[in-house]
């Protein structure tokens, strides 16, 4: 099967954080690259292609496919990267709403995009999906309760649609630990203080370590890899 020169990527997640630094980096070596994310980015010349669409939603998921299918009938790689963590997740207050919307965003919408795509990535000659799941899908902790359960599930998913969609498409995860991004600028330094404590490295992430895993899992480097989930978190917690 023929890729007929540029690679085609949708990223979700796209317009800051992780998601952008993904869409560069391929950007930046020729890929076209699709982006799905909420708000529109301040335009840039050279930025990728944006869809909007709200994926904590049935309708923003379905409405994504749909212009995903307009836009192209070829995927070389889906990146579910979109996420989010609520207000307040603590088990005794989480929200009922907050607990289904990351439900929708972290494992609905990834699976949605997934098996929807499932044409494109036949007409790819190496189709992937990177899941971007996170440390806290692997250990509990307990104020981050929707966030935990849904990015946990997402592994599941991973591993169910590497075996549903094999051999033709490799399904991978890469599991961050902290990284330096909005969503932990956001936290409290003493909370940052005490991450870098609990990490055998003694730091946060670099954007740039995630997206060197993300690419493996695109690459043909990896071309034996499916169902796996690669953590960059410094050793945050290991697990045997
Ligand atoms: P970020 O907040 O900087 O960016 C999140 C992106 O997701 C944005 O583009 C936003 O528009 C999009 N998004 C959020 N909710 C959405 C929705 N309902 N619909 C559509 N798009 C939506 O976050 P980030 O730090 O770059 O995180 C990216 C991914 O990495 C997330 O899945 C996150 O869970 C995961 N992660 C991040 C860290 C970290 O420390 N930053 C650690 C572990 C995992």
């Amino acid at each position: 099967m023929s890729d007929g020169g540029q690679r085609i990527a949708v990223v979700t997640g796209g317009s800051r954080g992780i998601g952008r630094a993904v869409a560069d980096s391929l950007a930046a070596d020729n890929w076209s690259v699709l982006t799905v994310s909420r708000q529109k980015t301040t335009a840039e010349e050279g930025r990728p292609q944006e869809i909007l669409a709200d994926l904590s939603t049935a309708e923003g998921a379905h409405e994504c496919l749909r212009t995903i299918k307009t836009l192209t009938n070829r995927v070389d790689l889906l990146v579910n990267n979109a996420g989010a963590i609520g207000e307040d997740e603590s088990v005794l207050r989480v929200s009922e709403e907050n607990m289904l919307a990351s439900w929708r965003l972290h494992v609905m919408s990834p699976l949605l995009l997934a098996r929807g795509l499932i044409a494109e990535f036949d007409r790819s000659s190496n189709p992937a999906v990177v899941n971007i799941g996170s440390v806290y899908g692997r250990v509990v902790d307990p104020d981050v309760l929707a966030y935990g359960t849904s990015k946990c599930a997402l592994g599941y998913l991973t591993g169910a649609l590497a075996m549903a969609l094999a051999p033709r498409v490799r399904v991978n995860s890469v599991l961050p630990g902290h990284v330096d991004t909005d969503m932990t600028r956001a936290a409290p330094e003493e909370f940052i203080g005490q991450i870098r404590k609990e990490t055998p490295l003694g730091r946060v992430a670099t954007v740039g370590e995630v997206v060197a895993a993300v690419r493996f899992l695109a690459s043909s480097e990896s071309s034996f890899i499916t169902g796996a989930s690669i953590r960059v978190d410094g050793g945050f917690r290991l697990e045997p």
